[in-house]
């Protein structure tokens, strides 16, 4: 089935939706393009954090200080409004919500509990958006988007189900288009049973482009506040560049290995279905953007540097490792079991080397090197750990196809104590972990020869 008329996904992150002003931007750049047609929005900027600490359960005064922050940033947004009173109502029942719900999670925290509570960011944010709009004399429409996100059960990390999806969005979704605009939550979804779930933390930009990929739209724009994909973030590099236009690939190494700007799974979508997308600042929305597809002309040998701090590298010596089979396979299953997902991997005759990703919070179990963990690793082999690593990703193209990469990568790098390298199983990038107070500066050192 295609679709008749041209149709554009736009999400708005959080400092886009931040207040008044930044929403009434953000509506400038959605009236700004006639093919816009589905809006999905994140939470204002620092709603979510402080939702998701009511969920960790906060004595009373502690409580009521986070309340009072969020009934503040959403009403100066409403106050502003010419006609405050058409949502107040709305407004102040979600906030009792919250109120209720951040009391219960006081008593007893839950997973579930969390995506309830947290999920009201987004409901308030769009709530906002759908009245400024209408304001200013536009036909919007709110959506529930959790009658379409079918998710499956797992808390705080859900992952939708993209055939329900689809399905959903054709009979509810779709055939509202032709009405008017629709403005919809990223970032929640529903399972089976009803209760509501989160994709996890930045998921709006996923939801977009799941969006996208069931409407069968011809573009995905994330408005953020940054005008586009850099070379390598800015604030390390001022010299980094915008790039322009960037494949999916390449993109795709880039968010999985710490680029703030895309949420990882976000290209997943838009690669199933071909659909590009489009990455600007909502902010200064002139200033153009990068725009990810599926080919790119005469793609670079380098294009762009990655960093992820807070990476444990854990090495793993074993004597039985020689000659024998099914080493590896035995960690890997303490690993699955403990729910630890991977990132580089190196091994010698005797010992394998592998890093996890330590960043962030415990909620998710994803990345937690427990005690337990490293009893169970112990059990079988030496278990060496070094913390605060930092892994710099070299994303590029053919860079195992072509000659000289190393002499230019590593020579750059020569001041350095480089801890591990991978090469050679992506086509698209060359990684490395550097002790993490040497990162800024073997980023700095390596854009200045390989991109300035
Ligand atoms: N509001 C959610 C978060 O802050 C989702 C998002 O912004 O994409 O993580
Ligand atoms: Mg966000």
């Amino acid at each position: 089935m295609t679709q008749e008329v041209p149709i554009v996904v736009a999400k708005f992150g959080g400092t886009s939706v931040a207040d008044f002003d930044a929403m009434n931007r953000s509506v400038d750049v959605v009236l700004s393009d006639s093919q816009a047609r589905v809006v999905v929005l994140s939470a204002s900027a620092g709603v979510t954090n402080l939702l998701v600490a009511l969920a960790e359960g906060l004595e009373a005064t502690e409580r009521f200080v986070k309340l009072d922050a969020i009934r503040k940033i959403q009403f100066d947004i409403l106050e502003r409004l010419r006609q405050p009173n058409v949502i107040r109502e709305e407004i102040d029942r979600l906030l009792e919500n919250i109120t209720t719900l951040a009391e219960a999670a006081s008593l007893a925290t839950s997973p579930a509990l969390t995506d309830e509570l947290v999920s009201h960011g987004e409901l308030m944010s769009t709530l906002l958006f759908v009245e400024i709009l209408r304001e200013r004399g536009v036909d919007a429409q709110w959506f529930d988007v959790r009658k379409v996100m079918r998710t499956s059960d797992r808390f705080g990390r859900a992952e939708p189900d993209v055939a329900a999806l689809a399905e959903l969005v054709q009979q509810q979704l779709a055939p509202r288009l032709a009405e008017s605009l629709i403005v919809t939550q990223g970032f929640i979804g529903s399972e089976s049973k009803g209760r509501t779930t989160t994709l996890g933390r930045g998921g709006s930009d996923y939801t977009a482009a799941l969006l996208g990929e069931a409407l069968q739209a011809d573009r995905v724009d994330i408005w953020t506040d940054v005008p586009g994909i850099y070379t390598t973030d800015p604030r390390i590099v001022p010299a980094a560049k915008r790039i322009d236009k960037i494949s999916f690939e390449e993109a795709a190494e880039m968010a999985t290995f710490g680029a703030k700007v895309l949420h990882p799974s976000t290209l997943l979508p838009a690669v199933r279905h071909d659909i590009p997308v489009f990455v600007g600042s909502s902010k200064e929305p002139k200033a153009g953007g990068t725009l990810v597809c599926n080919k790119t002309d005469a793609p670079p040998l380098f294009r762009a540097l990655a960093l992820r701090r807070s990476q444990t590298l854990l090495t793993l010596h074993s004597l039985n490792m020689l000659h024998s089979r099914g080493f590896l396979a035995e960690v890997f299953s303490i690993l699955a079991r403990h729910s630890i997902s991977v990132d580089l991997i190196t091994t010698s005759e005797v010992s394998v080397a592998l890093t996890l990703d330590t960043t962030g919070s415990t909620s998710t179990g994803d990345t937690l090197l427990t005690s337990a963990l490293l009893t169970e690793l112990s059990s079988l082999c030496r278990v060496e750990v070094e913390e605060d690593q930092a892994l710099i990703a070299l994303i590029g193209n053919e860079l195992c196809r072509s000659v000289g990469v190393g002499k230019e990568v590593f020579g750059a790098l020569e001041p350095f104590n480089i801890r591990m390298i991978c090469y050679g199983a992506s086509s698209h990038n060359l990684c490395f972990l550097v002790p993490g107070s040497e990162a800024n500066r073997a980023v700095e050192m390596l854009h200045s020869n390989l991109f300035e």
